[in-house]
């Protein structure tokens, strides 16, 4: 019912709140609302139909091809904020696999005297971060990068963090098929287990970390324990710990460079 009503929202063209009971639409409007309404019968997700989502506080344009941010996100952005605080002046991010931006904005927007690089591998999520950023105004203090995980970075950070996909790939037809049909599958597909990435950038963190530096991840639930068990065994990574999302799920790794 909320969606439906912003659809029309969208196809009026005002914000929902301008819209009433009584309030009578033109032919054009109709015709405009049941196109919309039938996009998302087809289950296209709603934040593609709108082009952009929210973020915390801030809207983020999203569009094919980019991964939409999830609130769980919003959680680990929380998290990484919190750790914000405790950095010295002028500090550096990563955020790797950025997507829409969403992290690297949520972090540099926290924090005014951060440096953000914010890379991924995608052509379209590389265009869709960059035009989040130029709408926020941080092209100062965010650079988008092309960069296979680490593989264009040389640089070491106070903060990683990251949403790498982690879906276990028998488990990426049980998806919504909003997520499975529209989604970039790059963005979900963890490999075999789900956890190919979450090794790949865990085996290499603590190059790209200062001393002290922190890793922050988020996880899929029922992967806490590998996680833990693959990161006791990367050199330099210390207070390896796995926290649960609001939900109650197993969703965040962290680690700092010891
Ligand atoms: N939580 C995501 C989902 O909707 C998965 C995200 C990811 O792989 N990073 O399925």
């Amino acid at each position: 019912m909320r969606e439906a009503r912003r659809l029309l929202s969208l196809a009026v063209g005002s914000p929902p709140a301008g819209l009433g009971p009584a309030d009578r639409v033109p032919p054009c409007v109709g015709r405009r609302y049941r196109t919309l309404l039938a996009e998302r019968g087809r289950r296209v997700p709603f934040a593609l139909i709108e082009g952009e989502t929210g973020f915390l506080d801030f809207d983020l344009a999203v569009g094919p091809g980019v991964f939409i941010p999830r609130p769980e996100t919003e959680e680990l952005a929380e998290r990484a904020v919190a750790i914000l605080r405790s950095l010295p002046p002028r500090p550096l991010a990563l955020d790797l696999g950025t997507g829409s931006g969403a992290l690297a904005l949520a972090l540099a927007r926290a924090r005014p005297d951060l440096s953000v690089i914010a890379v991924d591998v995608s052509p379209r999520a590389l265009a869709c971060a960059r035009k989040n950023v130029r709408v926020h105004g941080l092209e100062r203090r965010v650079e988008v990068r092309r960069s296979n995980w680490f593989s264009r970075v040389s640089e070491r950070f106070h903060l990683i963090v990251a949403n790498p996909p982690y879906v276990a790939r028998p488990e990426l037809p049980s998806l919504d098929p909003e997520v499975r049909r529209y989604e970039p599958r790059r963005a979900l597909d963890g490999g075999p287990d789900g956890l190919t990435a979450i090794r790949a950038i865990l085996a290499r963190a603590p190059q790209h970390l200062v001393a002290g530096g922190t890793l922050l991840i988020e996880i899929g639930d029922g992967q806490g324990g590998e996680v833990l068990r693959f990161a006791r065994g990367v050199p330099s990574l210390v207070e390896t710990r796995v926290d649960r999302d609001l939900r109650g799920r197993e969703r965040f790794f962290s680690g700092r460079c010891g």
